[in-house]
């Protein structure tokens, strides 16, 4: 019977907690945003060909404000070697504390580099200039993902606000600068780092929820399998009036080609490609052209429910071309071109299994004998969440409080391959996938933005979740 009075006062000392956080939470939005802005500023794209230098520049900014926190034991910036090419990846911040009193230690993950912003013109606002209109913060990288930055800032000052910098609970950050890029020198980083990056719990916040007052908690990933395919039919070009319709150029052949890989629904038509049976969630075809922004007149390709077509089934995307533009066409036969293309492979194939389907599709149906090649094959495993686990019941519970709504389990049809180097460095870690994203953020789109009210719950939430394993032994 003891314990029941000393339930109580816990109980009613961790209600009080929880209310000075949320309001320190609240307290903490409008500098996390002006951070945040700040951030947004900086074009860290970590593509090839772009200025390594901005990169280099967000991550100190973002070092600088870990040092500000001041409860760090080390905060540093690093790179690691690119195990194939012996370069440096792209720089990373990483800071540490000890965990004390028998408590454990959080992992919190982010980006700080971007997508490019692509054609400015298609901006309605310009990219690297934060901008909020109707409750929304436009820019690169607003949402995507330095807005999970400044949520694991924002939720560690509200922490500090309400519980001092004596904490007992062990925190690293680990701020990647090449996520958009591939996370080529990754696992080579979690390697180099082991000691420094391990943890009971990991929380990746590089996702989205189920929409913009609902939180998510992210289960399953589907995989990647991008890669260039060239295709060769003539030896040299020639005048389109002189051979044209005696033998195939490389666009007949691709177009012919590439129309394979759909059926007449739209549906991957690839033998090999497998698909997960799981149950999806309601979600109606009016929500997708409103989130997707596809109109009336227009169908929706692929079967079942939409969710299991975006989350559980493989799908393929056309990319890019390299072929004359529309400027420079001339009446020629073209002898070769390449294209990019992009698939997405379901929960539990191998994505190299996936991509060896598609390369064998692609072999089989070539018309006319042309000649393919393959190149700059990047491949990225999917992943199903293991959610048994004790913190995974914490974060519900803290996603539930901070929005104000049950949170739902989501797949998504995206990719974060490196959760998989996670679990293989770290088996014992538990995984937690969140993110500030809702549906209309356009993460790697033009008009990329942030939903303010998202990112204040999700905040509010990842506060509360810091003081709950706080105050959690393990
Ligand atoms: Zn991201």
């Amino acid at each position: 019977m003891e314990s029941v009075p000393h339930k109580i006062t816990r109980m009613t000392s961790e209600l009080s907690r929880d209310a000075s956080l949320r309001e320190a939470a609240d307290a903490a939005i409008p500098a996390a945003l002006a951070d945040l802005g700040a951030l947004v500023r900086i074009p860290s794209v970590a593509f090839p060909g772009f200025d390594r230098a901005e990169v280099e520049r967000s991550a100190t900014a973002v070092a600088a404000l870990l040092d500000d926190l001041a409860i760090f034991e080390t905060v540093e910036v690093k790179t690691a070697v690119i195990s194939e090419t012996g370069q440096p990846g792209m720089p990373a911040v990483i800071a540490t504390r000890r965990a004390r009193n028998g408590r454990p230690t959080i992992l919190l993950y982010a980006h700080h580099d971007v997508q490019p912003a692509g054609d400015d013109a298609l901006w309605d606002t310009p990219p690297f200039e934060p901008t909020v209109i109707g409750g929304r913060l436009y820019g690169r990288g607003a949402a995507d993902d330095k807005a999970g930055v400044m949520a694991h800032v924002g939720a560690l000052r509200a922490l500090v606000d309400t519980v001092g910098t004596d904490i007992d609970l062990g925190i690293s950050l680990f701020i990647e600068g090449e996520e958009e890029a591939g996370s080529a020198s990754f696992a080579q980083f979690l390697s180099d780092n082991a000691d420094a990056l391990r943890a009971d719990v990991i929380v990746v916040a590089d996702s989205g929820n189920w929409d913009a007052v609902t939180p998510a908690l992210t289960v399953s990933l589907r995989g990647n399998a991008r890669f260039t395919m060239g295709v060769k039919t003539l030896e040299h070009a020639s005048h389109s009036g002189m051979f044209g319709g005696a033998v195939p150029d490389a666009m007949m052949a691709t177009t012919k080609l590439l129309s394979t890989l759909w059926d007449d629904d739209g549906a991957v038509a690839v033998a090999g490609l497998l698909e997960r049976d799981a149950p999806t969630p309601d979600y109606t075809e009016q929500t997708l052209r409103d989130e997707a922004g596809l109109p009336e007149g227009v169908s929706p390709v692929g079967r079942g429910t939409i969710l299991s077509r975006i989350w559980n089934k493989p799908s393929i995307t056309v990319t890019g071309i390299d072929y004359p533009s529309v400027k420079n066409a001339s009446n020629t036969l073209t002898p070769e071109l390449s294209v990019v293309i992009s698939a997405r492979v379901a929960p539990g194939q191998p994505a190299a299994e996936a991509f060896a389907a598609i390369e064998a599709h692609l072999r089989e149906h070539a018309p006319f004998g042309a000649q393919l090649s393959f190149r700059d094959v990047d491949l990225g495993d999917p992943f199903l969440v293991d959610t048994s686990g004790w913190a995974v019941a914490q974060a519900r519970a803290t996603l539930e409080a901070g929005y104000g709504a049950a949170p739902v389990d989501i797949g998504v049809g995206g990719s974060i391959p490196f959760i998989a180097d996670l679990v293989r460095e770290f088996p014992g870690a538990q995984i937690l996938v969140t993110g500030v994203e809702d549906p209309h953020a356009r993460a790697h789109s033009p008009n990329e933005s942030l939903h303010l009210d998202t990112f204040r719950n999700a905040l509010r939430s990842e506060a509360l979740l810091l003081a709950e394993l706080n105050d959690t032994t393990v």
